[in-house]
């Protein structure tokens, strides 16, 4: 029977993709822990630190902080679920696919969602939401992307969140691929409700999403008429689990929490500053050596993330030829565009783990070679020799 189901091989890639990126060995490690029963008191202390490594990297102080069973997108939906309520009026800054998710989400909550768009690649602009928030007649949230993960756009958030809270909103933010990578300053910032993931910047694998939310937040999640739509995600009955009570909501993914655990270890072990600046040294050589190939970003200038980078495929090179080629003879996976962007960029993510000076050298050698391959012209040698400058330079 099992001769026509193998052993499960799959290949050992280099994820520079948008996710998921290469996992630390010690968090596979980690996951070979022996599973315990999610009220066991070994369980529970992990529960109590993950809280603890969790406040660490988002900085806050919120109570309320703790890995949702899921991806990002249950992050997302848990927080929209609890926060919104038929008829409530949110505001949702669309430049790029996931904003459009927030929307569509906040739409199936029966938010009547206020859209605050900009062209893909480029930010949302504060006057825009702010004509957003006058328009409304009781503005609930501001929800925006930190990091756009379809576009390569960095939105600063600051001053939106203090705009939310002028016009008395929430502020929501999603750091799926932020958290880990680039500052995430939940308290600081005044964000209200914060969601991420496993598999980007933290570098474990997929299948928890890393929330908080403020005492502000809480007020509006107790203040609710109506019960949260969603029976799985609702904060009430999880923050009974995750908080004193030890109430039996649902079985946490023990597995994934280990693997989550030992990943905040490692990111705090480096340390988040030191984290920060190792993203911006390996965009920094990464974007130099692109530019000597002559290929251009698609991005704003002053706003491109250092963990993904949108690469416009250059007129006449089929995309998804060069990302084969790169997967088949370099073992490297990058990704294609979405959207509006289909066919036009490639998508280079350098997150966590992926996010060193190797696989940078490793992937302009590649496309030099590919590139050259199809016909065009690239001075040979010169992409990786502008990173080794970037680098020296450091
Ligand atoms: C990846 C991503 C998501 C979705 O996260 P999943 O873990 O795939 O569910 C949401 N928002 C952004 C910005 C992302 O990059």
């Amino acid at each position: 029977m099992t001769d026509s189901f193998p052993e499960l091989k799959p290949a050992s890639r280099i994820l520079l993709g948008p996710g998921p990126s290469n996992v630390h060995p010690r968090v596979m490690k980690a996951m070979m822990s022996p599973v315990v029963g999610h009220l066991d008191p070994d369980f529970v202390a992990i529960m109590e630190a993950l809280k603890g490594l969790l406040r660490a990297v988002f900085r806050t102080a919120n109570q309320l902080t703790f890995p949702a069973s899921g991806t990002g997108s249950a992050g997302m939906e848990m927080i929209m679920a609890n926060l919104v309520e038929d008829g409530d009026e949110v505001i949702v800054g669309i430049n790029g696919a996931f904003g459009a998710r927030l929307a569509d989400c906040g739409e199936r909550q029966g938010a009547r969602v206020i859209k605050t768009q900009a062209e893909w690649g480029r930010i949302i602009e504060p006057d825009a939401v702010e004509a957003a928030l006058k328009s409304a007649r009781k503005p609930k949230l501001v929800a925006i992307v930190h990091a756009e993960t379809s576009t390569g756009a960095h939105q600063p958030l600051e001053a939106i969140s203090a705009l939310a809270h002028r016009y008395g909103a929430l502020m929501v933010v999603d750091a799926v691929t932020s958290l880990g990578c680039v500052p995430v300053e939940v308290d600081k910032w005044g964000i209200d409700a914060c969601y991420s993931c496993t598999q980007k910047g933290l570098s474990a694998p997929p299948g928890l999403a890393p929330v908080t939310f403020s005492a502000r937040a809480m007020e509006a999640v107790n203040a609710r008429k109506s019960k949260c739509k969603s029976w799985y995600l609702d904060l009430g009955m999880i923050a009974n689990y995750w908080g004193e009570n030890r109430v039996y909501h649902h079985t946490a993914p023990i597995t994934m929490n280990y693997a989550l655990y030992e990943a905040l270890r490692v990111v705090l072990e480096e340390g988040l500053e030191a984290r920060f600046k190792r993203h911006r040294i390996n965009a920094a050589a990464l974007h130099a050596g692109l530019a000597a190939l002559g290929l251009k970003l698609a991005a704003e200038e002053g706003y491109r993330l250092p963990q993904l980078s949108t690469v416009s495929v250059p007129d006449g090179v089929d995309e998804a030829k060069v990302r084969a080629e790169l997967l088949a003879n370099y073992n490297i996976e990058i990704a294609a565009g979405l959207g509006p962007f289909k066919g036009k960029v490639w998508r280079i993510g350098l997150m966590g783990e992926s996010c060193r000076r190797e696989n940078v050298t490793l992937l302009l050698g590649a496309l030099e070679q590919i590139l050259t391959g199809l016909g065009i012209e690239v001075a040979r040698g010169s992409a990786i020799a502008a990173a080794a400058d970037c680098y020296a330079a450091e």
